[in-house]
């Protein structure tokens, strides 16, 4: 070889500085490099395919591909394409000095930002380009061909930067026809594992699955077993999916395919409840789709997975930073070619820009609430229970949302079937205007539920951990409404207006067998079967939930109840009556209704379990 065709240099003194930095904060994410070269490679084509359609150039029937082979025993990865290339001009320019001084420009930024390569999150996953292959290569061999027609080239670097550039390469052919590009990665100790087949297609399936130019994979280490003629027959399939469903337009788009992709995508074999096709022009100018997955228990991993690309090409799973921290529950692809991708995290957290996409997302998810419920009110009803969470916590993180959802928030009935907040408070007018009570726990508290449901009042049932908070925040957003635990008072409704005059002894008896802290009223209750009932304040018994929630340990507020007592009662008129013949017996049914009191409002503890297990006993025995 002539030598004047062969050039030798060094990539700077800032390389002793990029290599070890590259090596070792990237470390962690260092499979981004097949992203990287194979998205090179794709520009590579997309150019030349704008080239051609523009008519700087010709070629016939150009289709674009990539190459991606693994030679395990050669310990190579080579990515090949046959887009624009270089001349050696363009290679050393774009190689040696434009892709080093972006590497570097991201480090100096990265260095600046945050020493601790952990946090780097997002700042990780662009702008580092093609040194990112020296991460896992000792040495890079870069063949290319411009479209122009000059003569092939071939670049050699080593993992210290000292490269050899040939001119008019003359073994290009191996790897190109008419142009394109080759990048032969000599893979070292560190990317041994990508010598994997199988780890290699699946970090080829996580960054490439969409990229829009066709990848076929070669492994050159693999016997072929298949007979010659039966290879012929079987037409190559590209790994990737160069027109990903969130491209298309909605209305062109079948449920089937829907399904089809969440499945492919997010290996989920339940069916997604339903799904939003999103399509922000100009200035947002992204694309996605949004699925609810089914989420059939609450302690199920709530976890969802929102996929973020960037021109079709996989940036990262759930970035906080960019998709609104309700929305990471769903399951998606969100793709935004707008975002400026190689910034900080802090940009992103204070960036309009961002903050405009979650604001979008947001109402289109509430529209599709919204359309649902309006739609179709049974099927929405049947799928409630799947979204209920999900919206619940979005309503609570986010007031905007909580605005324009919050005439599609169903509650479910004790009685079954679900109700509004608006129709449950125009049924409430009469009886208890601005009042919503609610059971959080049927079996326990049905004592209560059917004293109000004999008069006609909806109990509506909360008993998921979660809508403790949320009924808290609905109160909160609106100033009169206030929900309230069926055991926490008698509801005027149930009174009827006998008199609340205690009747004699009566206070005086059951003084003896509530605690201190239970005070004793006395109403006329319109059914004369229950004697007494047993509340606790709500405020009360939401600071005491509070407390036990955040620790285990706490020991929990002695919280004030009240027994109201009913004066029209039959019961409590005998024990009245009784105490002045027979105190005795007076104070035993005084106990007994005081323990079905509390009995029928809570579990008892183990020691009134056996305190009244034992006066039960004991009346049997009696009476
Ligand atoms: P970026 O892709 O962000 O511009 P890179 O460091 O990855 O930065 O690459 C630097 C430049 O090298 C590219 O902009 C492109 O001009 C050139 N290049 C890299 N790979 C190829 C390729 N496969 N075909 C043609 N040009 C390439």
């Amino acid at each position: 070889m002539a030598d004047n065709k062969v050039k030798k240099g060094g990539i700077g003194i800032e390389l002793d500085h990029i290599f070890p930095i590259i090596k070792k904060w990237l470390y962690s994410e260092k499979e981004i490099f097949i992203r990287e070269i194979v998205s090179n490679s794709c520009d590579a084509v997309t150019k030349l395919k704008r080239l051609i359609s523009l008519g700087e150039t010709k070629i016939e029937g150009y289709e674009g591909r990539i190459n991606v082979r693994l030679d395990p025993n050669g310990n190579t990865i080579t990515v090949t394409d046959n887009g624009i290339g270089m001349t050696a001009d363009e290679l050393e320019k774009y190689l040696c000095q434009i892709a080093l001084s972006g590497a570097l420009d991201f480090i100096k930024k990265y260095e600046g930002e945050n020493s601790d390569p952990s946090a780097t999150g997002i700042i990780g996953h662009f702008g580092l380009g093609f040194y990112s292959a020296f991460m896992v290569s000792d040495r890079i061999e870069v063949i290319t061909r411009s479209f122009t027609g000059s003569e092939a080239v071939k670049w050699s670097c080593g993992e210290d930067g000292d490269y050899e550039l040939t001119k008019e390469y003359e073994d290009a052919g191996e790897y190109i026809e008419k142009c394109g590009t080759a990048v032969v990665m000599h893979i070292n100790d560190e990317g041994r594992e990508y010598l994997s087949e199988n780890r290699l297609k699946d970090i080829l399936d996580k960054y490439c699955a969409f990229m829009p130019v066709p990848i076929f994979f070669e492994n050159v280490g693999k016997e072929e077993d298949k007979s010659v003629e039966e290879q012929k027959s079987e037409p190559e399939k590209p790994l990737n999916d160069t027109t990903p469903l969130w491209l298309k337009n909605p209305s062109e788009c079948t449920d089937d395919e829907y399904k089809e992709f969440y499945r492919k995508v997010f290996k989920d074999y339940k069916e997604p409840l339903f799904w939003i096709h999103l399509k922000a022009d100009y200035p947002l100018n992204f694309k996605g789709i949004l699925y609810f997955p089914a989420i059939s228990s609450e302690f199920e991993n709530l976890e969802g997975q929102v996929k973020l690309y960037y021109n079709q090409v996989f940036v990262a799973d759930n970035i906080k930073e960019v998709i609104p921290e309700f929305l990471l529950l769903l399951k998606g692809v969100l793709d935004c070619p707008e975002l400026p991708l190689n910034v900080s995290r802090s940009y992103l957290q204070n960036s309009g820009y961002v903050s405009k996409i979650s604001a979008h997302i947001t109402k289109k998810v509430a529209d599709k609430l919204n359309s649902m419920f309006t739609g179709d009110r049974e099927e929405y009803e049947k799928k409630w229970r799947d979204v209920k969470t999900f919206v619940e916590y979005g309503c609570m993180r986010d007031k905007k949302f909580y605005d324009r959802v919050k005439d599609s928030i169903l509650f479910e009935k004790c009685s079954g079937g679900f109700t509004t907040l608006s129709e449950y408070l125009e049924g409430a007018k009469e009886t208890h205007e601005n009042k919503i009570y609610y059971a959080n726990d049927k079996t326990m508290q049905s004592k209560y539920v059917s004293l109000l449901d004999a008069e006609g009042i909806e109990t509506i049932l909360l008993d998921k951990i979660i809508d403790a908070q949320f009924i808290s925040s609905v109160e909160m957003n609106s100033e009169k409404l206030r929900f309230v635990r069926v055991d926490s008072e008698v509801a005027d409704a149930l009174k009827d207006d006998g008199s609340i005059d205690a009747p004699p002894h009566v206070e005086e008896v059951f003084k003896k067998f509530v605690g201190e802290k239970t005070k004793i009223e006395f109403t006329s209750f319109k059914d004369k079967t229950t004697p007494a009932i047993l509340s606790v304040s709500e405020d009360m018994r939401r600071l005491d939930d509070m407390m036990k929630l955040y620790s285990k340990d706490a020991p929990g507020l002695e919280i004030e109840a009240t027994l109201t007592v009913n004066t029209g009662s039959p019961l409590i008129a005998k024990i009245g009556d009784t105490y002045e013949t027979d105190p005795e017996k007076s104070e035993i049914l005084a106990k007994q209704v005081v323990s079905l009191c509390k009995l029928s409002q809570r579990r008892l503890t183990p020691e009134e379990l056996s305190s009244f297990l034992a006066d039960s006993y004991n009346v049997l025995e009696k009476y």
